[in-house]
């Protein structure tokens, strides 16, 4: 059986590391770090994470703030909202939560976020820092991976690894951090020929997609480590049968709950790999760890620690 990667154990480890910084911010004499909340709208699901990301803030002692405007808001709305958070010295950190509801002009507002507030790293200022090896806030998820790794002694160095997806939030800063790590980088996205081929070179297989349980057995090459970043709600029964088609166990749990949380990996078929992450409780807990950790070091940054 592999080796699970418990995501909930690293990430305690992680805020438990923030707290010294935290005291020595306190004794400084400054203030604490700031984080400001955008949440346009009412998505219930980007409600859980933000609530979750406001509480661990709560729990640490970081001052945050949530701001809730309309999802009829209009760009111009959101940009004088960033502009007023820009402008305040006690926010260190501003995150505007996606996806922005139609047609506001997502672009637009992370372009009128100061880069030295850009908690989520997405600026393209922060890509370019990314992309030249710069220190600079990198994007949470990613970010948790590597964490993820090196406190599990995963060295990617001179290893084959697989990245499945390439969106600006996981996949591209994904496979940039594992290339500062010395691996040998492949991506992987839709209109990849062979992908199962190329996956089964993989020593670390990433996946994010959003498809449950897309990675299956033969993608996975023997004692591979494959970090599963997908999470999603099989919401049907359908939907549940045709992850775990004749498994009667998992498909009681569905009539149980109504629903079940898988990853992108099929959660039954890696039986072979080295290590593998859970989902729920493997990458997951460690993106608001890393925000938390981006939050601290922009306060040490803004104060002058
Ligand atoms: P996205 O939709 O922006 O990108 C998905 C990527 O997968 C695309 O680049 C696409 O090319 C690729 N892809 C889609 N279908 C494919 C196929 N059939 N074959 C190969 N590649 C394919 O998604 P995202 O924002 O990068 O998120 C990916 C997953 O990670 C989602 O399940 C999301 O919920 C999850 N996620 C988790 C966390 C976390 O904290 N654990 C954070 C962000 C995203």
């Amino acid at each position: 059986m592999p080796k699970l990667l418990d995501g909930k154990a690293v990430r305690d480890r992680i805020l438990t590391e923030l707290r010294p910084r935290l005291d020595r911010i306190r004794e400084s004499g400054g203030r604490p770090p700031g984080l400001a909340v955008v949440l346009v709208g009412a998505d219930p699901a980007s409600e859980i994470y933000v609530r979750n990301k406001v509480k661990t803030c709560q729990e640490l002692g970081i001052f945050s703030e949530k701001l809730t405007p309309p999802a009829t808001s209009t760009t111009e709305e959101i940009l004088a909202i960033v502009a007023g958070l820009a402008a305040r010295p006690e926010i260190d950190g501003i995150l505007v939560q996606s996806p922005l509801p139609h047609p506001i002009d997502e672009r637009r507002i992370l372009l009128s976020l100061p880069p030295g507030k850009d908690v989520d790293g997405f600026h393209p200022y922060n890509v370019g820092q990314l992309v030249a090896n710069n220190p600079a806030p990198r994007a949470c998820t990613p970010a948790g991976v590597m964490e993820l790794l090196r406190r599990n002694e995963i060295n990617p160095s001179g290893k084959k690894a697989v990245v499945i997806g390439r969106s600006d939030i996981v996949g591209k800063p994904m496979a940039m951090l594992l290339l500062h790590a010395h691996a040998t980088v492949t991506i992987c996205h839709s209109r990849t020929s062979n992908l199962e081929a190329e996956c089964r070179q993989a020593d670390i297989l990433v996946a994010a997609i959003g498809r449950p349980g897309f990675v299956r057995r033969n993608f996975v090459k023997p004692g591979a480590v494959v970090v599963d970043v997908g999470i999603n709600r099989l919401a049907t029964r359908e939907a549940a049968a045709a992850v775990f088609a004749g498994n009667a166990e998992k498909l009681a749990e569905f009539d149980k709950k109504g629903s079940l949380i898988v990853g992108d990996a099929h959660p039954l078929e890696l039986e072979h790999a080295a290590a593998v992450t859970p989902v729920p409780g493997g990458v997951g807990p460690l993106t608001i760890a890393m925000l938390l950790a981006n939050t601290v070091a922009l306060a040490e940054q803004h104060l002058g620690l």
